[in-house]
């Protein structure tokens, strides 16, 4: 039997950084995973993601180089270049990372594991038996039960090592998956549609950041039908065909269902031991303990944004309390969120809307376009900074949509957390030219003083 002060089930983001901070603490970790350390956010989600919208930048800076002056021409995509080059990244990432957990003296177990008691996990027959244990298993894609996967109807899993660019894609979903795939395959030539239920383009941002993303994706032809429903999926060896309530019909090369995605938490032996669950997800206190006392969980198996930075902080967390540290948890709404779309979108804090229903009456807002910002136009990046104020003139919210904008959410999401007032940060200058501007402007504009701001 093996016997550790901390066991961890699931190496993803969440699992491998509380295995890093607990060996660094001093413990014994084992840490538990079926597949390679990394979880999805290394081998099936963040990374790979962002490889190959990289490629997709790139398509898109040769297909445009005759706006700067530049001669190239866009001539297609080497599918198995492009794997290569994404593959590379991440099997260069998770060497290191495996380096780091084994340099630290963490014991990896490599099996399915389940829960067998409060202090205990099984895999493959033999008990682990822990002080504390932390649950980190994860999540995987929703597939709708009324549709059937198959080579032309997949998941992001799939989607991100398709051999051969189709000609057209639906995409079932607007929130962050689907209009990133949307985002690459358009910059690949691909002819895109998007379907989203709800009535907006990623429905969880500000809607101003969705009216924008609308705009900009129509500029690039991505076409959104929002508000409307799937009632029907085919599909044969041609084609994929999609019914839509209106009775409209899509018809393409494939369809990537990009529902959500599911905690996976079934078959894990937790409600057997007693571990709450509330539909599918983790039941946890504000200090991530489960109703067992020795454990814990935490990433996307606990309610929430589904975010690796979220489960980074919550593995450092449950670590550092663990060992006994005092530790401070920073709320979902402060952590930072981005798309990385062709614009990008990048937020933190409430939106428009947040702020109007906690305060009422006094939020301030500014929109300050990215036309009025020097090195945007240079970029020829398209966009907004929006500005939320609470009514003692805090900074509430950061919305912001463009390419680039990725790069000032640093400093966003360190005015939303530490309450800073807009009009004490709009005195501090922001470097000329840079989008990071743009932040200035809005703070200057939403303090009534506003410099390159049309009235
Ligand atoms: C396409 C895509 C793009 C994304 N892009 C971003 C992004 O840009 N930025 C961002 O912050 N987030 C992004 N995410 C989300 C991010 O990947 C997740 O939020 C993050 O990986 C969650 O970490 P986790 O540790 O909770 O779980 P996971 O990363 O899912 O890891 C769970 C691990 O547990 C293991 N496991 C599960 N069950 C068992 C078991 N019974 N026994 C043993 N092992 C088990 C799995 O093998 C897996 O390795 C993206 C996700 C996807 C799908």
């Amino acid at each position: 039997m093996t016997r550790a002060d901390v066991v961890i089930l699931g190496g993803g983001p969440g699992g491998y950084a509380a295995a890093i901070r607990s060996a660094q603490l001093g413990q014994s970790v084992v840490l538990i995973d079926e597949d390679r350390v990394g979880g999805t956010c290394l081998h099936r989600g963040c990374i790979p993601t962002k490889a190959l919208l990289h490629a997709a930048e790139v398509a898109d800076t040769a297909r445009t180089a005759a706006q700067f002056g530049i001669t190239a021409t866009f001539d297609g995509v080497d599918t198995e270049r492009l794997h290569g080059f994404k593959n590379t990244v991440v099997s260069r990432l998770h060497k290191g990372l495996s380096g780091l957990i084994d340099a630290l003296g963490i014991t990896v177990v490599n099996g399915r594991g389940r829960l067998t008691g409060p202090t205990t996990v099984e895999v493959d027959g033999n008990t682990i038996t822990g002080a504390s244990i932390v649950l980190a298993t994860g999540s995987a894609p929703k597939v709708p039960q009324a549709i059937a996967t198959s080579d032309r109807v997949f998941t992001s899993d799939q989607a991100l090592d398709l051999t051969t660019i189709p000609e057209s894609a639906i995409i079932l979903g607007g929130g962050v998956i689907g209009v990133e795939f949307a985002s690459l395959w358009a910059s690949f030539g691909v002819k895109v549609t998007i379907v989203e239920a709800l009535p907006r383009l990623v429905p969880n941002e500000d809607a101003t950041i969705s009216t924008y993303l609308e705009r900009l994706f129509r500029r690039r032809r991505i076409t959104a039908k929002t508000g409307t429903r799937v009632t029907a999926v085919t599909s044969d060896e041609d084609a994929v065909a999609v019914t839509l309530e209106s009775g409209d019909l899509l018809t393409a090369d494939v369809l990537l269902i990009a529902v959500g995605r599911a905690p996976r938490t079934a078959n894990l032996g937790l409600a057997e031991v007693g571990v709450e669950l509330d539909g599918g997800l983790v039941v946890t206190d504000n200090q991530l303990r489960t109703s067992v006392p020795t454990v814990y969980a935490i990433g996307d198996i606990v309610a929430g944004l589904q975010l690796a930075h979220r489960a980074f902080q919550h593995g450092i967390f449950v670590a550092e309390r663990i060992a006994g540290r005092e530790a401070e948890l920073v709320a979902d709404s402060g952590i930072p969120r981005v798309t990385y779309c062709h614009p990008e979108i990048a937020s933190v804090g409430l939106t428009e809307e947040e702020a109007r229903d906690r305060y009422g009456e006094g939020v301030e807002t500014v929109t300050y376009d990215l036309a009025g910002n020097g090195r945007s136009q240079i970029l020829k990046a398209s966009g907004a900074v929006k500005l939320v104020v609470d009514p003692s003139g805090a900074v509430a919210g950061v919305h912001m949509i463009g390419d680039g904008v990725s790069e000032l959410i640093g400093e966003a999401q360190l005015l939303y957390n530490l309450g800073v007032k807009a009009a004490e940060a709009a005195r501090f200058v922001h470097a000329h030219p840079t989008q990071n501007e743009a932040l200035g402007e809005a703070l200057m504009a939403v303090s009534g003083a506003p410099l390159h701001l049309h009235g």
